[in-house]
């Protein structure tokens, strides 16, 4: 068609019709070629010659080629259909500056790289927030926990998060914290409780232990000292005296006939007349000494810082006051006293008292009821 009417102002017609004012504005070209690439039209639009590219695209197809003045177009070709007999072999070339044609693309591009950072950026944010409402409040359950742990009692789980699953997890730590508390109250409690019972325990042993050990120093029918607390209060005054060269004074006295009260009177009568001696001496002898059950009816007096003349007069006493007790109903006893001091020289303690017992025998050879000193 564009044949027949070979007047190219027609042409120019024709075809600046056929583009809108937009597509004038983006530099669109278009070129009528021949089979060999030569430019038909415009014949006079461009000064120089223009070259077409030699590999332009398909029939119907476009593609992105660099032109005679090196900028990049998108061009694109379309055949102009002609009877067989007069195969002209035209072609219509449409071309666009690239940077005009790919500026909806670009902007779109940019469009999406704004979105893609402006989403991230809001990803951030919202994370942020995220980790904010959830990790606080962790945080600082976390922190009560420690200041707990170092004994700070008064700390509190109480969070005021919005979060239900920190406000239920705060509870429970607080539920849990009140009940360890009690526990540990009540085991503080019961230490304490312990440690009182432990104390009275320990106070009540001690205070047994103090009244078994004086049972263990006493005679069990009169009640004063028996032989072994009177030996160790012998040897403890034995090393004294050897150490300061102070005097002590033993007497060693024994019921005369005592026999013939147990005969007469019975023994019950008898252990009767034994405590009463020994409460007798205790009472006599009082703060100056002590009075120790020797064995039966024999009785020993200790007197530490006590010269010969001091324990004489001592025995005297004893001696008087016994055959003036009455003892039972109608009975009266006597006793025999043998006395010995203590000498520098004694190398046991068992020596005083083996000297008291010869000078009580002599006391019960010559007569009984009397006191001698050995
Ligand atoms: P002497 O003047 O020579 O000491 O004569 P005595 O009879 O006192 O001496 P003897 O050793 O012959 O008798 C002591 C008696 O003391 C014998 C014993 O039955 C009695 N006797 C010893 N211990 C106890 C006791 O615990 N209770 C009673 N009731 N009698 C006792
Ligand atoms: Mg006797
Ligand atoms: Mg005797």
């Amino acid at each position: 068609m564009v044949a027949t009417h070979a007047d190219w102002a027609w042409v120019r017609e024709v075809l600046l019709s056929s583009l809108t004012e937009a597509s004038k504005r983006k530099g669109i070209d278009i070129f009528i070629i021949d089979n060999d690439h030569n430019v038909l039209y415009p014949d006079s639009h461009f000064p120089n010659d223009i070259n077409v590219p030699k590999a332009l695209p398909k029939d119907g197809q476009f593609k992105s080629l660099i032109w005679q003045d090196k900028e990049e177009y998108l061009t694109s070709l379309v055949s102009v259909h002609s009877p067989e007999s007069s195969n002209l072999g035209w072609q219509i070339v449409v071309r666009q500056p690239l940077s005009i044609a790919m500026s909806t693309v670009n902007e779109v591009h940019k469009l999406l790289l704004f979105l893609g950072v402006f989403s991230t950026l809001l990803c951030m944010i919202l994370a942020y927030q995220f980790a904010s409402t959830l990790s606080r409040p962790l945080e600082r359950l976390a922190h009560t926990a420690k200041s707990i742990q170092q004994g700070n009692r008064q700390a509190t789980f109480q969070d005021n998060s919005k979060l239900s699953e920190v406000v239920s997890l705060s509870r429970s730590l607080e539920e849990m914290m009140s009940s360890l508390l009690e526990r540990e109250q009540s085991l503080m409690q019961m230490n304490l409780t312990l440690e009182t019972k432990v104390q009275n325990r320990t106070a009540e042993l001690e205070a047994s232990n103090r009244s078994l050990e004086a049972i263990v120093r006493q005679d069990p029918l009169t009640h004063s000292y028996n032989r072994l607390a009177l030996d160790e209060a012998l040897l403890n005054e034995y090393r004294m005296s050897q150490e300061g060269n102070q005097p002590f004074a033993v007497i060693m006295t024994d019921v005369d006939h005592f026999k013939k009260v147990n005969d007469v009177y019975g023994h019950t009568v008898g252990d009767t007349v034994l405590k009463k001696m020994a409460k007798l001496l205790t009472d006599l002898v009082g703060a100056k000494g002590m009075v120790a059950r020797f064995g039966g009816e024999e009785f020993t007096v200790l007197l530490p810082n006590t010269n010969v003349q001091e324990a004489k007069n001592m025995a005297e006493i004893l001696r008087e006051k016994l055959e003036k007790e009455e003892m039972s109903t109608g009975l009266y006893i006597t006793a025999s006293f043998g006395i010995a001091m203590f000498k520098i020289d004694d190398s046991h303690y068992e020596q005083v008292l083996n000297r008291a017992d010869a000078a009580l025998y002599k006391a019960k050879e010559q007569g009984r009821n009397r006191v001698v000193v050995g």
